[in-house]
């Protein structure tokens, strides 16, 4: 079995699912044995193409993820856990299965529901806020939490009250044209053979692109 081949079967059962394959599904689908799988989805995730929970199930293959992280992202007849904010506007990008996606969350500090309709041709329409906690070089050492709290706001009030209420100094702050422009091809080729990994060598050239700045992000 070929390793890429593995990581493209993960990420095309959570694109056309919007759930993570399991091991006996996976190992049918490659014609090998459970065994075999194991070990390809503990090199990929030694690689960072997936993250797996302590009993080895898939948890994240980003921008698509198995566990609620604050986000719903829904096409024409596949709904998705959204990862973090990055990560669902991301999805339509990725995604062609809809012109655009519902993208739906809760603030953190106050539980307003906000909702946009996220596609491909412009940056949906909206005053909130996304902040990002944990800095870029961080990012991996828990890169769970590290979703878990890139999240959308209704605008910087909520979100000094939400540091303030968790003892968290504050990350980076974006409006939504900037994630949106900075989701726009982050993840470009992963649904396709031959995938290669933007970093750690690209991705400081590609924040730069779209107008992210500063040592959070390495810059
Ligand atoms: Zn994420
Ligand atoms: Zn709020």
């Amino acid at each position: 079995m070929e390793l890429e081949d593995l990581r493209l079967a993960v990420y095309r059962s959570f694109a056309a699912t919007g759930q993570a394959p399991t091991t006996q599904m996976l190992a049918a689908h490659l014609g090998t044995d459970d065994a075999e799988i194991k070990s390809g989805l503990e090199m990929l995730a030694r690689n960072r193409h997936l993250v797996l929970s302590d009993n080895d199930d898939i948890v994240m293959a980003h921008p698509f993820s198995a566990v609620p992280l604050g986000f719903a992202v829904m096409g024409n007849a596949t709904l998705w856990w959204g990862g973090c904010a990055w990560d669902s506007f991301a999805l339509p990008h990725l995604v062609h299965e809809a012109e655009s996606m519902l993208v739906a969350t809760r603030c953190p500090a106050c539980d307003t529901p906000h909702a946009w309709n996220v596609g491909r041709d412009q940056p949906p329409a909206g005053e909130e806020i996304a902040h990002f906690l944990v800095p870029a070089a961080h990012m991996w050492d828990d890169v769970v939490h590290t979703c878990g709290n890139q999240r959308i706001f209704c605008s910087t009030t909520c979100v000094d009250s939400w540091l303030t209420r968790t003892a968290q100094s504050r990350g980076y702050v974006m409006d939504l044209v900037t994630l949106w422009r900075f989701a726009q091809h982050w993840y470009d080729g992963r649904l396709e053979h031959g995938y290669v990994r933007r970093e750690p060598v690209g991705a400081a050239e590609y924040f730069r692109s779209v107008g992210l700045a500063g040592s959070f992000w390495g810059l």
